[in-house]
């Protein structure tokens, strides 16, 4: 018998959010983002509940060569573009649609032999100062682009550095769309947080939005908003069960460093979850964790392989009850892995991508 935990990937949730994020945006396409191994998911796990999608976009090429291997014929966009020259190959063979963000990819795709020409993203950089070309330059960087026979269909696309913030998207909208507005050719603008914020400000939703976070079930602008005010559903449920109880006396200590100290007997359950599980060691006493579908609480540190839980809310738990780490119970309780996240200083992306190669995933 393998140890109880377990993460499941529920279909149901990925379909759900397409649908939900479609309304967001109903005149434009939506691209999946699943990199990250589909934000921690694995591709070949949410491709069937994100099928209703019009195309993927990730960054890695093996994740490119997967997708299609799924039998997947529609677009498909490296987000960063291509690494190398010989990477380029790879575009035209599985008709890969990708970034130019730099002068070396332009290089890179002048040289590049090619029956086919490529669909190409051509990428402004308007604040964020990770990838793409700085207004003033775009329009030489087209110029150059457009030129080149290698070079089918020019579209352009810009990344929010606060869409979830008190910034929100405007000044770089602005940059955006003046720098672009005599060129022809199809936009895209809007991660999850652009989408749902300020998706109905004009231009934003463009030709082809981008959600990855909130397809899985996190809201991109927690704790402001949760899944339940996004209408969102969790996509990735971390279960385990109690493998053994303790009765704490008044003064009794729990876990490494006897942290959390008794002032009343209680009942503990101890969970087969730990933070080599991925289940974040920051956690402190009281993050919220689901024991049957019920609402309580962690105790002490987290320690490897293993958590303790308050049993008081729930004093018909015993040796084997589920435990809910995120995500949703068999009873349907939800417990969004956003406040998990929150409770360890991060955010609900750095633990989906965090579960360990120890946890068996199932889809359901
Ligand atoms: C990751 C990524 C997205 C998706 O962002 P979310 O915040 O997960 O919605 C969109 N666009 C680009 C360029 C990305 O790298």
């Amino acid at each position: 018998m393998p140890r109880p935990i377990q993460a499941f990937v529920h279909t149901d949730a990925l379909r759900h959010n397409v649908e939900r994020l479609h309304t967001s945006a109903p005149d434009a396409r939506l691209w999946a983002v699943v990199k990250a191994n589909a934000y921690g998911h694995g591709i070949e796990r949410v491709f069937e509940g994100l099928r209703a999608c019009d195309g993927f976009a990730l960054l890695d090429l093996d994740e490119a060569q997967r997708v299609r291997a799924m039998g997947w014929r529609g677009p498909v966009w490296l987000l960063e573009g291509v690494f190398d020259a010989r990477d380029l190959e790879l575009c035209s063979r599985l008709d890969l649609w990708h970034t130019v963000h730099c002068d070396e990819q332009l290089d890179m795709l002048s040289r590049h032999k090619t029956q086919v020409p490529h669909r190409v993203f051509l990428k402004m950089n308007t604040g964020m100062n990770r990838l793409g070309f700085k207004p003033q330059s775009f329009r030489s960087a087209w110029s150059r682009l457009n030129q080149l026979p290698q070079v089918d269909e020019i579209s352009f696309v810009t990344h929010f550095s606060d869409a979830d913030g008190p910034q929100g998207v405007a000044a770089q909208m602005a940059l955006f769309t003046q720098a672009t507005q005599d060129l022809s050719g199809e936009r895209s603008t809007s991660n999850s947080a652009a989408l749902l914020r300020h998706g109905s400000a004009p231009d934003v939703a463009a030709d082809w939005v981008r959600p990855g976070i909130a397809l899985y079930g996190s809201a991109p602008d927690f704790p402001q908003h949760d899944i339940a005010h996004w209408q969102l559903q969790p996509t990735l449920s971390l279960r385990s069960q109690i493998i053994a109880l303790q009765d704490l006396q008044t003064g009794d200590c729990v876990g490494y460093g006897a942290t959390f100290r008794a002032d009343a007997p209680m009942r503990m359950g101890v969970v087969a979850c730990g933070y080599a599980d991925g289940y974040p060691r920051h956690c402190p006493t009281g993050t919220p964790v689901l024991v049957d579908g019920v609402r309580t609480r962690t105790l002490g540190r987290v320690s490897m392989d293993m958590i303790a839980v308050d049993l008081t809310p729930c004093p018909q738990a015993g040796f084997g009850s589920e435990v809910t780490l995120w995500g949703r119970a068999s009873s349907g309780a939800v417990l969004p892995i956003d406040e998990v996240a929150h409770a360890a200083g991060t955010v609900g992306y750095e633990l989906m991508c965090a579960v360990s190669g120890r946890v068996g995933f199932t889809q359901d």
